[in-house]
């Protein structure tokens, strides 16, 4: 077995799997991360890249569940916790505590005791949050601070009626796409295939009975057929359609609302991440910033979404809504549109149709229990937190004799190694520190980069300086072996991303 994502449609198409898993989001990589732990060899096929999608958008917490004391829904915040330990356990190389600080003015449940009382039965109620964690990924107790504690780690605080703040801790991923990445080079080596750029088309069935897929591979412009007796649409936001394409309708799969969060290059307002509430009249909503990489990213904005064929992503409008709710929350902010570096946008499904509601709950539908096709199972998860925990959930119902081992078994976190000097040019301080193309060339051929832009956003940090992966994106193209039309056709699709400051 190898850990690279070896790309082979050809050749993947002559054995059978034991399930196809539609989709290369955070959910599609956890199902072929989870099944092969059961024993079982997936298939995964990917239209675009590898957690391209909703994926790339995310604010990147990895929460911790603090936040749903307030509903005193006390399952979801056990079982957000144990999430949490896992993704700190198995990735801690990309994964650590962000301390996150709310400022409390006295008001409704922001008061000092009633956090205080909070932050207590958070800590006794994920007692067992460290247990086989480094010590340096550990979650400390959340606390109260003072007024000065507050203003000295956060001085853009408003200080008009300032009682103190309340500090827990979430986990934070800086960079998901490598997540993903890692989640499926380690799925490789226990026994996964995994093509991008692979678009499942049609199911195959005989007499009702799901037996494989039919999917175009977008590189070769070429339609193969893939055998499984299981198959698993987990295609985010097309999983809806999908699974009426595939079968039949289902409402509760996906009801679209659109969510973003903007990049600002500014420094951050804080080494934690911060929560406030929009000071503008008649807006009660809650945003969160976060230092990231030296700069601010901060989320998230939710709007109704109806358009079925539009990019999702805000107008211009929403944008303009989105930064004056922020500049009202914290006064001496001051951010303004020229700042913008980046909107990360995507869908998300709503409690409604045409809602700005997030669903709380991953939907596992088995086609079969309303008369549908046997052996096909549609899957919607609501967040990047509870991924892991979706497939699993998935699995248990699709495969109910298999036995699950004991997660401190995976090998997950032996399997991986920290590579970070290839693919973080920020942390390497310089554009082209010494062996870089080696280290390229490394990625390249073994995760199955077929495009620049893949290299480029989601193999590595080159987009976070968008005039330098412009400058350096010829010497690029020669790593690839590319000719002149070739290379600036990827050029081109690599300037039209990191130019997108994505409005309608
Ligand atoms: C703005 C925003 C902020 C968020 N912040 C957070 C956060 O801080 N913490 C958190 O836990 N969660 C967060 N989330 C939620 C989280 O990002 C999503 O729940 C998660 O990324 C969804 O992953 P997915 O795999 O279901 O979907 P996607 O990432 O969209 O993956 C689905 C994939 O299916 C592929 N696909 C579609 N059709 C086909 C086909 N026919 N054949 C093959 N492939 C196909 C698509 O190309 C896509 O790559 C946020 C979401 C948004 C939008």
């Amino acid at each position: 077995m190898t850990s690279q994502l070896t790309r082979n449609p050809g050749q993947a198409c002559e054995r059978k799997y034991d399930l196809i898993i539609v989709g290369g989001g955070i959910h599609g990589a956890m199902l072929a991360l989870e099944s092969t732990h059961l024993g079982l060899t997936p298939l995964l096929l990917e239209k675009e890249d590898f957690g391209g999608a909703t994926s790339f958008n995310s604010l990147r917490l990895i929460h911790g569940g603090f936040r749903y004391l307030q509903t005193f829904d006390y399952a979801r915040l056990k079982r957000s916790a144990a999430e949490r330990r896992w993704f700190l356990a198995k990735f801690p190389h990309l994964v650590k505590p962000l301390p996150c600080m709310v400022p409390l003015y006295g008001k409704g449940l922001r008061r000092r005791s009633a956090l205080n009382l909070a932050l207590r039965s958070y800590d006794f109620l994920t007692r067992d949050r460290n247990i086989d964690l480094p010590p340096d990924r550990n979650i400390p107790a959340g606390k109260i601070l003072s007024v000065d504690e507050t203003i000295r780690d956060f001085c853009l605080v408003d200080q008009n009626g300032l009682q103190g703040s309340a500090v827990w801790y979430d986990g934070y991923v800086e960079n998901s796409q490598r997540m993903i990445i890692d989640a499926l080079r380690i799925a490789c080596q226990n026994g996964a295939t995994v093509l991008n750029y692979t678009e499942a088309k049609q199911l195959v069935s005989d007499s009702d009975r799901a037996r494989g897929v039919v999917a175009h591979d977008h590189a070769t412009n070429t339609d193969y057929t893939f055998r499984a007796d299981i198959i698993i649409n987990v295609a985010g936001p097309w999983c809806r359609d999908l699974a009426k394409h595939f079968d039949r309708d289902e409402k509760i799969l996906f009801r679209s609302m659109l969510a973003w969060n903007i990049l600002f290059d500014r420094d951050p307002v804080s080494d934690n991440g911060i929560a406030v509430t929009a000071g503008k009249a008649g807006s009660s909503h809650t945003y969160f910033l976060v230092p990231w990489r030296n700069k601010l990213l901060a989320g998230t904005g939710q709007a109704p979404w109806l358009h079925k064929s539009r990019r999702a992503c805000p107008t211009r409008g929403q944008i303009l809504n989105f930064i004056e709710d922020l500049n009202s929350a914290i006064p001496g902010l001051h951010l303004n549109p020229a700042e913008i570096t980046y909107t990360f946008s995507g869908l998300q499904s709503a409690t409604t149709e045409g809602g700005k509601d997030f669903v709380t709950r991953d939907v596992v539908f088995d086609h079969s229990s309303k008369g549908g096709v046997q052996g096909l199972f549609s899957v919607s998860g609501v967040k990047l937190t509870t991924s892991r925990y979706t497939a699993e959930k998935a699995l248990r119902v699709i495969f109910p004799s298999k036995n699950w081992k004991d997660s401190s078994q995976d090998g997950i976190s032996e399997s991986l190694s920290d590579n970070s000097h290839i693919w973080d040019f920020s942390k390497n301080g310089e554009l082209k520190p010494y062996g870089w193309e080696d280290g390229l060339k490394q990625l390249i051929g073994e995760e199955s980069v077929i495009h620049l832009d893949d290299l480029v956003f989601r193999r590595t940090t080159l987009w976070e300086t968008p005039g330098q992966a412009i400058d350096i994106a010829p010497e690029l193209c020669s790593l690839f072996g590319w000719d002149r039309d070739k290379s600036e056709y990827e050029i081109k699709r690599v300037a039209d991303l990191v130019n997108n400051k994505r409005t309608n």
